[in-house]
């Protein structure tokens, strides 16, 4: 019952020998379960041994603290999975695991590859039998491996990763555990984003940055598109395996998937929502009586829309924090009470007013359709609908689960036949600049808007396009 898009997954790195690793690992997954609900896993090394413990599920009820007790070690990767590609089942769940000659490694990846079949075809393995972007990467890697004279040094890992990062195509973000080292690396485009933090006697890679502030480490500086960094006892060394491109970071983290607590290309992510509120006030002003977002990502649109049009903030709804998996509801009542278990609204502040009620976008427009009747059930007088983001129109190819066009409302339905549809009195989007100027002020590049624009960063074989058909 729940239609926004999904994010792929959040990743997750720490070099601190001496500190409880797989806690800090642990707070860490916690600030990033939101990229991710369907399974989530931790590796550890202590330098000679490596321990992987993952499943199905939340962070929070996989790992308590006797399992986490069996993780002893001084670096530690951790992974929250949603499965835009391959099954969601156990055996898809991350980190990767490989022992490859003499070494060892765990790996965590976050994003979509667009040349899997390419790769796969190459390796002689059909992509289903590797079940992930994860596992090929994993394979390619331990092919590298395996093709050298070993000795079980860290710079055979390390040169055997940046011969395997060219051959990837598309979105990854991946964090390496080797026996006493640690691998953070970023796609040439980045489309998924990944952090460096300091703790006082550590290092530590995240998705967000509020991964790093949950265990205490000062957030140095993004990984840069194309980088690679290598943790280790000598501290934090950078090299870039791959040509520099013009940079594609995913636009819709800003709009939807990353918390707002944090900040992303230098910006923070509330304030940028709220940016993107105040633009669509000033492009679609309309007269009402309250600004109402719906919870909870469109809050600081909703603040913004309201400041800068002078129109009152209110609740309309209370979101329930606690719901877990909904279910396929076999009819429409259920289906409307399925979406009221996750929000209901509060009839005092809807009934007889002119509301603008805001949203941070429209993928399928299924559930949204639902709160629109609980809105006019609980008596708005107007509901005037202002959308945080351009109409989403195309496939997203790089970690989103939104690679089924026909899905997609604004490919199959002009402006006015989802207002129609919806039910809202009128529908305005933000337009694709203003959204853009409110991201990046003053520099309007180094952002991906494919699913917005159709302009995709880099070129997607039609075996990715097929490969979900
Ligand atoms: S296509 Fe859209 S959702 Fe996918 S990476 Fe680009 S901006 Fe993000």
């Amino acid at each position: 019952m729940d239609d926004s898009p999904k994010e792929a997954c959040g990743v997750f790195g720490l070099y601190a020998p001496g500190n409880p690793v797989s806690h800090l690992t642990y707070l860490g997954l916690f600030a990033l379960q939101h990229r991710g609900q369907e399974a989530a896993g931790i590796a550890v090394s202590d330098g000679q041994k490596m321990w992987v413990d993952k499943d199905t599920g939340l962070v929070s009820t996989i790992f308590d603290d006797r399992r986490l007790q069996t993780l002893q070690g001084d670096l530690a990767i951790g992974h929250t999975r949603y499965s835009t590609t391959g099954s969601g089942d156990w055996s898809n769940c991350q980190p990767v695991y490989r022992d490859v000659r003499r070494h060892q490694f765990a790996l965590a990846h976050n994003g979509n590859l667009v040349n899997t079949a390419q790769l796969s075809a190459d390796l002689g393995i059909p992509y289903d039998g590797i079940g992930s972007d994860s596992g090929l990467v994993a394979e390619l890697l331990a092919r590298e491996l395996s093709d050298d004279a070993c000795n079980g040094d860290q710079q055979e890992v390390v040169d055997a990763f940046t011969r395997t990062i060219p051959q990837l195509s598309g979105a990854f973000s991946l964090v390496l555990l080797g026996s006493d080292f640690l691998i953070g690396a970023r796609d040439p485009q980045g489309f998924r984003p990944l952090f460096l933090g300091q703790l006082d006697d550590g290092w530590v890679l995240a998705s967000e940055t509020p991964a790093l502030d949950v265990v205490g480490a000062e957030t140095v500086r993004e990984i840069a598109p194309g980088e690679v960094v290598v943790i280790n006892a000598g501290g934090v060394h950078s090299m870039t395996p791959t040509p520099a491109v013009e940079h594609a970071l995913c636009s819709f983290e800003f709009v939807y998937f990353a918390r707002p607590d944090g900040n992303l290309l230098g910006q923070n992510v509330h304030r940028v929502r709220q940016r993107m509120g105040e633009a669509l006030a000033r492009q679609d002003p309309v007269q009402a009586d309250a600004v109402v977002p719906i919870p909870e990502s469109s809050v600081p649109g909703a603040q913004g829309y309201a400041r800068e049009s002078g129109i009152p903030f209110v609740d309309g709804f209370v979101k329930n924090r606690y719901i877990g998996r909904t279910f396929i509801a076999p009819n429409q009542e259920l289906r409307s009470n399925a979406v009221r278990i996750k929000l209901n609204p509060i009839r005092e502040n809807i009934e007889g007013q002119r509301l603008v009620v805001v949203e941070d976008s429209i993928i399928r427009a299924t559930t949204l359709r639902e709160t629109m009747r609980m809105m006019r059930k609980a008596g708005a007088a107007e509901i005037h609908l202002r959308v945080l983001s351009p109409p989403y129109k195309w496939p997203c190819w790089f970690g989103m689960d939104t690679t089924d066009r026909s899905k997609l409302v604004a490919s199959r339905m002009s402006v006015e036949e989802i207002r129609e549809y919806l039910g809202a009195d009128s529908l305005a989007y933000l337009d694709i600049d203003d959204m853009v100027e409110a991201i990046t002020p003053g520099k309007r590049t180094g952002l991906c808007t494919a699913c917005l624009t159709g302009d995709y960063p880099i070129p997607v074989p039609d075996s990715a396009i097929a490969a979900v058909k």
